[in-house]
């Protein structure tokens, strides 16, 4: 800890999210929930972008909070969507720009795509979806379901992600996304720590451990163990490939603001793994108050 100047600023959440991608409110608003939440530690993890880091840094350090740059970049593993959560990389890295670049580019075209689909069974057109972006936000399926709640089709976010938006239901299409194994190389070669988000959120949904094997092998640095959609069977597998590899753990909320029920501080990360997580990750420094 010589070398060290900061001390721990208390409970730490590690991924959340804003309106420059699915959440509901700004950088700023995030950050004032979390710490109304009693949140001291916080990192924004927007899907496939970084553009809220500077409000929400600002915010945070303002209010006496640590502020851990991040991220939740897309990446699939054969059909499973698997979300990489990269932290303390280097923004400005090109390679990792340019997946991020393509990834976001395509979210576009595959929700106008989505939305299509949905338009000749329901009175849906892009520009509602529009309508409910804010900037130029990572668009999503949350877009599409606020779309959705707006036209009077849906009551809530929930109810049309388990209708309209369910694969089951036939308007679903996919995105790019690179495969796990790309993500995680992308993320430590920008100088950033790799943990996979949500990683056992139902049955069959866990990659399999020989490939995760290779993901360490990779520089991933660990498993978002504890999170609402995780299962206790697959926690209990994860646990013992996290002591096996001496990996990082985390704690967090996936906070998204009014669209989701998660809450800030839900689910925590302890100190001992906020300070390894800011031991191993080079790329940019987090903000301290
Ligand atoms: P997409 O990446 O466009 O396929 O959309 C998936 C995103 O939708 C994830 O980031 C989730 O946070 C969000 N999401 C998934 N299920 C729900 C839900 N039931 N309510 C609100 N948001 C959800
Ligand atoms: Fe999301
Ligand atoms: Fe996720
Ligand atoms: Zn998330």
């Amino acid at each position: 800890m010589a070398t060290s100047s900061h001390r721990f600023t208390g409970p730490a959440d590690l991924h959340l999210h804003s309106n420059h991608s699915d959440g509901t409110e700004s950088p700023a608003e995030v950050v004032a929930q979390a710490h109304a939440y009693g949140v001291r530690t916080l990192a924004l993890t927007d899907h496939d972008r970084s553009t809220g880091w500077v409000e929400a840094g600002d915010a945070a350090v303002e209010r006496g909070m640590t502020f851990i740059p991040g991220m939740e970049l897309s990446a699939k593993h054969e059909w499973r969507s698997v979300h990489v959560l990269g932290y303390l990389f280097d923004p400005t890295n090109e390679a990792l720009k340019a997946e991020t670049d393509r990834i976001r580019g395509d979210r576009i075209g595959r929700a106008e795509r989505i939305v299509r689909n949905i338009g000749k069974d329901y009175d849906l057109n892009w520009e509602d979806v529009l309508a409910q972006t804010t900037l130029d936000a990572t668009v999503g399926r949350p877009h599409i379901a606020d779309a959705l709640v707006a036209r009077g089709i849906v009551r809530d976010r929930t109810a049309a992600f388990d209708g309209i938006l369910h694969p089951r239901e036939g308007y679903y299409e996919p995105h790019y996304a690179p495969d796990p194994l790309t993500a995680v190389r992308l993320v430590t070669e920008a100088g950033g720590v790799a943990i996979i988000a949500h990683p056992v959120t139902g049955r069959d949904r866990m990659m399999p451990v020989p490939y995760i094997e290779q993901l360490i092998a990779a520089g991933l640095a660990g498993f978002e163990i504890d999170h609402r959609e995780n299962t206790e069977d697959g926690k209990r597998i994860l646990r013992q490939i996290v002591s096996q590899h001496d990996l990082i753990v985390t704690g967090s909320s996936d906070y998204h603001g009014s669209g989701k029920p998660n809450r800030p501080a839900e689910n925590t990360t302890s100190e001992a793994m906020v300070e390894r997580l800011l031991a191993r990750g080079s790329g940019t420094a987090p903000r301290h108050p």
